[in-house]
């Protein structure tokens, strides 16, 4: 899930005044500290099919009653378009076709990182609504149950709903976040704590796609010092989104910087050890504490206090 960011707020990073995203990849590029592991590549298939199909060919299995009446509601002239593990419904194709070739690519990047678990939803397919008109996403958002009213995007269980906004760039690095949601509901038996479901999906939101443009991603940083972050006692510990702007641009802009801190300064086995340990059910904080060697919370967030400046 992505909720708004106001530009007041996303000035805490220390960048001069970006506007609404906390996430805008190509903006933040500043220099690389030393890295143990290296981003994701993405391999650049020659071709992803994509075919369109008609409303009487699109499987539903997997689908919620409210993706379902969402599907049949005639304000809606959707068209469908299938890939290899998504259906699209849209209105417009340009767009819909690159989502289509993105999220395939996305995919595999994310799912790439993933190598011990298996898609258990394979092979049917997940759906992504896209949205053109911020009436109809208002409309959307209004009429799900305790939905944050700020949301630009979300996923829930098998449906991807994702609305067109901001600059191209901003566009995919949305996309890629809800799609590391989306990929995460097919292979993942846990539930991830808020701070690493959003931390990775703003991480893969930022690299995903530079990768798939080819751009260069080992030298360059997509962190700049952090001068206002959340504690990591409050962190580790938060299993809802902070209600003010200000708090909620920190918390996911902390959330992405601790998982790259993990992900990049440390060697991977740390990493794909401190997920066996969640996979196995531990604790989050004490998968964390003992994987790493930190003796407690507080010798963690002097170490990555480091990483911030
Ligand atoms: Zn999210």
């Amino acid at each position: 899930m992505k909720i708004l960011m106001r530009p007041a707020a996303a000035q805490l990073n220390g960048n001069s005044p970006i506007f609404y995203l906390a996430l805008t990849g190509a903006l933040l590029l500043g220099g690389m500290p030393d890295a143990t592991a290296l981003p994701p590549r993405l391999n650049q298939p020659a071709e992803i099919a994509q075919q369109d199909i008609s409303a009487e060919e699109v499987d539903t299995t997997g689908l919620l009653p409210a993706d379902i009446a969402l599907l049949r509601d005639s304000r809606f002239g959707w068209k469908h378009l299938q890939t290899e593990r998504f259906i699209l419904h849209y209105e417009q194709k340009i767009f819909a076709a690159k989502v289509a070739r993105m999220g395939e690519q996305f995919y595999e990047a994310i799912s790439g990182d993933l190598p011990n678990l298996k898609d258990r939803v394979s092979p049917v397919r997940s759906h992504i609504f896209i949205f053109r008109q911020a009436r109809d996403w208002q409309a959307v958002v209004a009429s799900v149950p305790g939905l944050d009213p700020r949301v630009i995007s979300f996923v829930r269980a098998q449906a991807m709903y994702l609305q067109e906004f901001g600059t191209g760039a901003e566009k995919f690095n949305l996309l890629a976040h809800e799609m590391t949601h989306l990929v995460f509901n097919r292979f993942l038996p846990v539930r991830l704590p808020l701070w690493l479901n959003e931390g990775l999906a703003e991480y893969y939101g930022e690299f995903a796609y530079r990768a798939a443009r080819g751009l260069g991603q080992s030298k360059k940083s997509a962190f700049p010092p952090l001068r206002h972050w959340t504690p990591l006692a409050e962190l580790l510990t938060t299993t809802s989104y902070p209600a003010s702007a200000v708090e909620n641009t920190r918390f996911y802009a902390t959330s992405k910087y601790l998982t790259g801190y993990l992900l990049l300064k440390h060697p991977r086995e740390k990493w794909d050890a401190f997920f066996d340990r969640l996979l196995a059910g531990e604790h989050a904080i004490q998968a964390l504490l003992l994987t790493y060697g930190w003796a407690d919370i507080a010798a963690m967030e002097k170490d990555f206090a480091k990483f911030l400046r």
